[in-house]
């Protein structure tokens, strides 16, 4: 049978590497010949879910072949996947994105408007009577947790909550204490260069005409990263000038609290003061209860752009 490798998007997160696995072992249970891949290692968020478990990351893909076969979860964008996207042979998409791919041949696509793509698998586990054990029901549950910080982001849905509450059972776990030390294992900074946190968690976004990157890092301690604002704007102004940006939006979003401090550079940064009705004092201000870039950024920034 001819192998297919599965993988998520680049810059890696908990749910696109989970997935990835998850994905594997349920075509391989189905009979396939299917390799968990990925384009990125994972963060320290992701390596603490799989020391918890004791699973090898995934191999990374630097390129592979026109025409291999692939299945690609937690995104489909082809700006956020593999160089040649558009030559590979997808022969399906489980995603919980807005729909972006263009195919000229015919595949199994499900997108489901839920918080994290461990959800629809978890569906389709169940619809096809594939066993999930308590390994494949830890990765689920920590993706879930991850994607909805906890439950908190608006992107999370009652699906996501009750799958997650089922999960727990399964991996025998208390899914609060497990949660928040993964979130927390997922905001040590230190050992990162200025140049790394900045692309840690980074999106390209267009807004209308605005070109824009927004880069999130969580913290359990929002004065701890801005200790280090001053650097962090310079690596931003040279990023802006690199990639000839109109806008750089760092959000660093306290996990505890469920907010985001913003810092908000470029010529376009005061579309943030008007998305948001703040003033930027030094280029910064605190948006109140924003956690979720999908829902509480993107479509408000598009939204304020000209
Ligand atoms: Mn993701
Ligand atoms: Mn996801």
């Amino acid at each position: 049978m001819e192998k297919v490798l599965i993988f998520g998007h680049k810059n890696p997160d908990t749910d696109t590497i989970t997935s990835s696995i998850v994905m594997a072992n349920f075509e391989n249970k189905l009979g396939g010949n299917a390799e968990a891949c990925a384009l990125g290692t994972p963060n320290k968020e992701t390596q603490y879910v799989l020391d918890y478990l004791g699973i090898e990351a995934p191999r990374v893909l630097d390129s592979i072949p026109d025409g291999t076969n692939v299945i690609l979860v937690d995104h489909n964008n082809p700006q956020e996947s593999i160089e040649n996207i558009n030559e590979l042979n997808i022969l399906k998409v489980v995603d919980h994105h807005c729909i972006f791919l263009n195919t000229s041949y015919p595949l199994y696509y499900r997108a489901e408007p839920v918080g994290c793509t461990e959800t629809i698998l978890y569906k389709m586990y169940n619809e096809y009577g594939v066993e999930i054990d308590k390994k494949i029901a830890t990765l689920m549950l920590s993706a879930i947790l991850s994607d909805t910080l906890l439950f908190k982001s608006p992107t999370c849905t009652k699906q996501d909550v009750e799958t997650a509450k089922e999960l727990a059972k399964i991996a025998e776990v208390d899914y609060e204490v497990y949660g928040m030390e993964m979130l927390k294992a997922g905001t040590d900074l230190s050992s990162f260069t200025i140049e790394e946190i900045l692309s840690l968690d980074a999106k390209k976004v267009d807004f209308k005409s605005t070109k824009a990157i927004v880069n999130q890092v969580n913290t359990a301690s929002i004065p701890e990263v801005m200790a280090k604002k001053s650097e962090l704007e310079q690596g931003i102004e040279k990023i802006i000038e690199e990639k000839d940006l109109d806008l750089f939006m760092l959000l660093i979003t306290d996990i505890v609290n469920s907010n985001s401090q913003v810092i908000a550079l470029g010529k376009d940064a005061h579309l943030v003061e008007k998305a948001y009705n703040v003033t930027l004092e030094d280029n910064t201000a605190l948006l109140k209860g924003v956690v979720s870039r999908k829902k509480q950024v993107v479509p408000i920034m598009t939204d304020v752009a000209e």
